[in-house]
């Protein structure tokens, strides 16, 4: 689509927003920004706008702004059920988002990952296989890259390894990723999306435009994923950490394989001792990594010398520190339940948990049964402490700590040599902090302070 002249609606003014709204204007659109948020709010990015020649309108949305356009681009984070979007959709405006808008002008292929949780380490670990490959890789998307901003860049060689969202797949039309995967879908955001099943239906747009010549690769141990393969028209390979598959990628006797058809010999990718990750949800990413790497002609030895040399990504079950003897891990980006579980069950027992920030409508006592085995004491902080406690209560010992610098410091006193505090809240972190990063960043230097000054408590 020539954008020369066109005028484009950009609602949100997110990363992502501030991304499209230049790029944009320099295709020559006449591009207007709305967002709720006031002037003074979004003080930082007007001044860049104004100088691109963006019109800005702050502190809500006129219905007649959003009639006057050819086009407009939805930020992730609003939803498209406001009555503004509504409206116009009726009168048959297009509405899309920055994904479907960026997709439009990328060169070359593109890997597209979603899944409720391990997308940002599956999309570097695959960035960094191929770019092992040397293959041209951009890496982009919900990992914190727009994608408008691989546009440039791109070539008709390039691969994209774009971390998609639910919240980015719900306004796409024709995204049309040559390889898709679903690594898990598991009950989040229900918040935003309402139910499961709206949830599962943004998620399985990602093949949605998908045709028989591209590939779709699904979680076949994860039932809501692997229930995909009926609705694709994709070809359809599967990954296992249970059973063999018939096209796809698993594990059997300590060793990942893959194959391309049903009863070929596989390929013997890499040993599982070799994964530096700890966790069985991470031999799940790394079989997701190994199909899209394999599916995009990466040779094996390639594939095992890039998993090797690959490290946790910053928050995700990430090793600070030991003090006393004691193990601390920070897996701030454990936001919902599904990512605590995993969290716990990398660990055999002795751990210390911090759990709560603030509630995303979750159900906790879905942990009891892991927590009566491996955990030794809860510590709740934040919004969501009440309801945590009385999901939980009488399963373990439960410490109010309310901050989570006390939880912290009473972790440390209780813990005992061989044991780990673990930071994997099940909850995302605004009530007490800018986001999980910030939340991370505290429980790291919290735990660096311990290491300059706390004395071992007497065993
Ligand atoms: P996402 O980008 O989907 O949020 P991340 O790689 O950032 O995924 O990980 C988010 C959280 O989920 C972290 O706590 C991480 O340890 C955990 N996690 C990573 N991979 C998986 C997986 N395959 N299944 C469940 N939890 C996972």
């Amino acid at each position: 689509m020539d954008l020369k002249g066109k005028k484009v609606l950009v609602v949100g003014l997110g990363k992502s927003g501030l991304a499209a709204a230049i790029f944009l204007r320099r295709r020559g659109a006449q591009v207007t920004v709305s967002d709720t948020k006031s002037a003074e709010a979004l003080a930082r990015d007007i001044p860049a706008l104004l100088e691109e020649g963006i019109n800005v309108e702050s502190g809500g949305h006129g219905l007649l702004t959003f009639r006057r356009q050819d086009l407009i681009v939805v930020s992730p984070g609003v939803p498209l059920d406001t009555p503004e979007l509504v409206q116009v959709k009726n009168l048959g405006l297009p509405v899309i988002g920055e994904l479907e808008l960026a997709a439009r002008y990328l060169q070359g292929q593109v890997i597209a990952i979603t899944g409720s949780n391990g997308k940002t380490t599956t999309t570097t670990l695959v960035g960094e296989i191929l770019s092992a490959a040397k293959l041209p890789t951009l890496v982009g998307g919900n990992i914190g890259v727009p994608v408008v901003s691989l546009i440039d860049p791109s070539t008709p060689q390039s691969w994209s390894v774009l971390e998609v969202s639910s919240f980015q797949l719900e306004s796409t039309i024709e995204f049309h990723p040559r390889i898709a995967l679903i690594l898990n879908i598991t009950p989040d955001h229900l918040d935003r999306h309402g139910d499961l099943e709206n949830y599962v239906r943004a998620k399985e747009r990602i093949f949605a435009a998908q045709t028989a010549e591209d590939l779709l690769v699904l979680n076949a141990d994860n039932a809501l994923a692997a229930a995909a393969a009926q609705r694709a028209k994709s070809q359809v390979y599967l990954f296992s950490n249970a059973h063999p598959v018939d096209r796809g990628a698993w594990v059997e006797n300590g060793h990942i394989l893959f194959r391309t058809k049903k009863g070929a010999t596989p390929d013997s990718v890499l040993p599982l001792n070799e994964i530096p990750l700890k966790g069985a949800h991470n031999i799940e990413n790394v079989l997701a990594a190994v199909c899209a790497a394999r599916l995009a002609g990466v040779d094996p030895a390639t594939i095992r010398a890039a998993v090797k040399n690959f490290h946790a990504v910053e928050h995700r079950l990430e090793f600070v520190a030991q003090v006393c003897g004691v193990d601390y891990y920070n897996d701030s980006k454990a936001t919902n339940v599904d990512a605590t579980e995993k969290a716990i069950s990398a660990f055999p027992r002795g751990i210390h948990l911090i759990l709560g920030g603030k509630d995303k409508n979750s159900d906790y006592s879905e942990l009891n049964q892991l927590l009566k085995e491996r955990v030794r004491a809860v510590y709740t902080i934040g919004s969501a402490a009440e309801k945590i406690e009385s999901q939980i209560r009488g399963v373990v010992s439960i410490h109010s700590a309310v901050t989570l610098e006390k939880a912290v410091h009473a972790a440390a006193n209780a813990a005992r040599p061989g044991e780990v505090v673990l930071l994997a809240p099940a909850c995302s972190s605004f009530d007490q902090f800018e986001n999980y990063e910030q939340r991370g960043h505290i429980f790291k230097q919290l735990v660096n302070d311990l290491k300059d000054n706390f004395i071992c408590p007497a065993t």
